[in-house]
């Protein structure tokens, strides 16, 4: 059946370039696609293929493929053998994994669609594609990604709307290209520093997520559109709180003060320090203060600076001032704050 509709499709004979069977109710890719080593485009979209078949192998010149909405549970192998294909559309299935392998030989794809699957993880040979500009992973169930996905340096577009990740690898400042970053309707509560470094990044849509505060750098990227409706930012709005005393254990206490003598290239600290790589390691942990530069290590107060988004960006209406998520290393640094800095209440 689906052979004789193949033949039929086939009327420019052996040259032909587009195969469209879509919507026939095929289960079985037509095996005779083997004489057809010239084929650019096969779209077998909508029908009921659970498995591709063996002879989509030779298919070295295919640059698009659409296997859209069938019933694949899995990305498979032999898409290592389409080594000219640009775009791969496989929305609307039910693949659960990526077969072993399956990455391996996509070097010139362009594009994938994912979106409407069952993934609940990526492989970290997703970065194989190397020359991936398009991916779109939208209404799956990811609950993260590998840093591994932040490695494919030439994405423009990554779109993980509807999935169920908690938290955005801090690689993402290597996607250097990225335009378009769509986060909608998940679970992330923080977004990483890495995101301030994205320089190209014009759009961002992170609605539904629970988000309270932007890294500190946020305000200054240069976004066209900034949507966050339904995260529970933080709003300026006064509270009065009781001053505490600064108590800082003794670990603190010792790390504050060489940390603070390394910073200053102390001879003596910095030639003791080469013999503790354990310290040196807890030390990498530093951060800094956002008043007087200093550093802490395990005791801060976090506190938000409101700042007004730039003009240039359109923003969703939640969003008057950006809350900035500031560290500050004493209640002595935090009384000498700036009018825009709040202290977050403890509840
Ligand atoms: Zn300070």
């Amino acid at each position: 059946m689906t052979e004789k509709m193949l033949v039929r499709a086939l009327k420019g004979g052996k040259n032909t370039k587009i195969v469209t069977l879509s919507g026939k109710k095929i289960t079985k890719m037509p095996s005779s696609l083997d004489k057809l080593p010239g084929l650019k485009t096969l779209n077998l979209q909508n029908n009921r293929i659970s498995k591709v078949c063996s002879e989509i192998s030779t298919l070295t010149q295919l640059t698009v493929l659409n296997l859209g909405n069938n019933l694949l549970e899995e990305i498979p192998e032999e898409m290592k053998y389409l080594i000219s294909l640009k775009k791969l559309h496989l929305f609307g299935n039910k693949i659960c994994k990526f077969a072993s392998g399956a990455c391996d030989g996509l070097q010139n794809l362009i594009l994938l669609n994912l979106n409407n699957n069952e993934l609940a993880w990526i492989p970290q040979e997703i970065s194989r594609l190397k020359n991936l500009k398009y991916l779109s992973i939208n209404h799956n169930q990811l609950a993260s990604i590998p840093k591994e996905l932040c490695f494919l340096k030439n994405l423009f577009e990554l779109h993980l709307n509807y999935n169920q990740l908690i938290c955005i690898p801090e690689e993402i400042k290597f996607l250097k290209k990225l335009q378009k970053l769509l986060l909608v309707r998940n679970n992330i509560e923080v977004l990483p520093k890495g995101v301030c470094r994205l320089k190209n990044l014009r759009i961002l849509d992170i609605a539904g997520n629970i988000i309270q505060t932007f890294p500190s750098g946020f305000q200054n990227l240069k976004l066209r559109e900034c949507y966050c409706e339904g995260n529970p930012l933080f709003l300026k709005e006064p509270v009065t709180a009781v001053q505490q005393d600064d108590v800082w254990s003794l670990q603190e206490i010792t790390s504050r003060f060489i940390m603070n003598e390394l910073s200053e290239k102390n001879p003596f600290v910095m030639q003791a320090i080469t013999w503790h790589p354990l310290v040196r390691n807890i030390m990498s942990q530093r951060r800094k203060c956002a008043i007087c530069e200093k550093y802490f290590l395990t005791i801060w107060l976090e506190c938000v600076e409101f700042v007004p988004p730039s003009k240039k960006w359109k923003i969703s209406r939640n969003l008057q001032l950006v809350p900035l998520q500031i560290l500050i290393c004493s209640y002595t640094c935090f009384n000498q704050r700036g009018p825009n800095l709040f202290g977050i209440a403890q509840v």
